[in-house]
């Protein structure tokens, strides 16, 4: 007589090579396990993440002369506009 495997689950005896419960389709403790620290390795997204922040951060830090130079040119262009309709109504 093997030993008998139960589900860590439902507690009904599997398959002694079975990788998932066939009375609740539970994963064997083993894999369940596997799966809990494959979670946790999850942490491992802060390093991207951070990587991701830098970069806006970076995007954001080389946006501000492009800024600059746009509400320059705004200014020129509304300063052009205003003198030309000053111009019309004078
Ligand atoms: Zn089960």
């Amino acid at each position: 007589m093997e030993e008998q495997k139960k589900c860590s689950a439902c507690g009904a005896i599997m398959v002694q090579d079975g990788k998932y419960c066939n009375h609740c389709g539970k994963p064997d403790g083993s894999i369940q396990y596997l799966l809990n620290h494959q979670s946790v390795s999850v942490v491992d997204i802060k390093m991207p993440f951070m990587s991701i922040v830098t970069f806006m951060v970076k995007a954001a830090i080389a946006s501000i002369p492009a800024i600059i130079i746009l509400v320059i040119i705004g200014v020129m262009v509304s300063a052009f506009f205003s003198s030309f309709l000053l111009g019309i109504f004078k």
